[in-house]
């Protein structure tokens, strides 16, 4: 990253699009994803839809640079950041555990990652406070994560990385702990956060609901491998085979 400093965005021409080659991962012996090739466009919507296991949170922590990929490439905005750290990634990640620090306020956690990367505190208030905003987060400030319940949480976590203003944020199926009618409440939240940011977002679900109304583009995985990448309507009249037929619940 050079003399940039940790906090602070990375301008980039070539916008915050994100380009897959041919991507593996293997643990051990097992292979788990088997050469993935994917591009997102700047500021779409990408849902990765598949059965659990198919390997969606891994190619997601292998995006994010959690896991190192096996073999291939990883390019954001045109630049190769497939041997870089996650902090130098400007990705963002929230996680259905929420990953909240449990002794820390509402302000603490969201202040905290900008703070240990040496941001000065003018511009971690300012980012905080937009974000407060963004997410109406103003009467829960001085809470910690025990006082709050399942929505709340996961808007702080969704706070927490809005403030590291990343070019990329990646949602790791950050509803499925939440009971039916707070999930479509938060589903309509994260639309308009995206409306709003207009950031590329890339979000995992097996929920064929969230994926049909969230997606720009839906990527079918299974067992590792894309079965389908299109947009929602196609995926839906033109299945490519019968396994997204099946999952997908369209009548073909
Ligand atoms: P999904 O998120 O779609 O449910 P995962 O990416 O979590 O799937 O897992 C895909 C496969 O990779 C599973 O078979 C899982 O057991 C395996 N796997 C994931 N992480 C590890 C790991 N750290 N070590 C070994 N196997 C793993
Ligand atoms: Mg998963």
């Amino acid at each position: 990253m050079g003399a940039q400093a940790r906090w602070q965005t990375i301008a980039d021409a070539e916008g915050s699009g994100l380009t897959l080659s041919k991507v593996r991962k293997s643990f051990g012996t097992v292979d788990v994803l088997h050469g993935i090739d994917l591009a997102v466009e700047p500021g779409e919507f990408v849902v990765f839809l598949g059965p659990s296991g198919c390997g969606k949170s891994t190619l997601l922590r292998v995006i994010a640079g959690l896991e190192d990929a096996s073999d291939g490439t990883i390019r954001i905005g045109g630049r190769d950041v497939t041997d870089t750290d996650p902090s130098e990634r400007q990705i963002a990640m929230v996680f259905q555990s929420y990953a909240l620090y449990p002794h820390m306020s509402v302000k603490e956690n969201m202040s905290f990652g900008l703070r240990m990367n040496g941001a000065p505190k003018a511009e971690i208030e300012r980012r905080v406070a937009s974000a407060v905003e963004i997410l109406q987060l103003q009467p829960l400030l001085d809470r910690r994560p025990g006082q709050l319940s399942g929505g709340q949480r996961q808007r702080v976590a969704i706070g927490r990385a809005i403030v590291r203003d990343p070019q990329i944020f990646l949602f790791d199926e950050p509803l499925s702990n939440l009971d039916a009618e707070l999930r479509v409440a938060m589903r309509i939240e994260i639309a308009k956060l995206h409306q709003r940011l207009g950031n590329t977002m890339i979000y995992v679900t097996h929920d064929q609901t969230e994926a049909m109304t969230l997606a720009d583009k839906i990527v079918i995985l299974r067992g590792g491998r894309l079965e389908q990448v299109g947009r929602p309507a196609e995926i839906y009249d033109d299945p490519a085979n019968a396994f997204v037929a099946g999952f997908i619940g369209s009548p073909k």
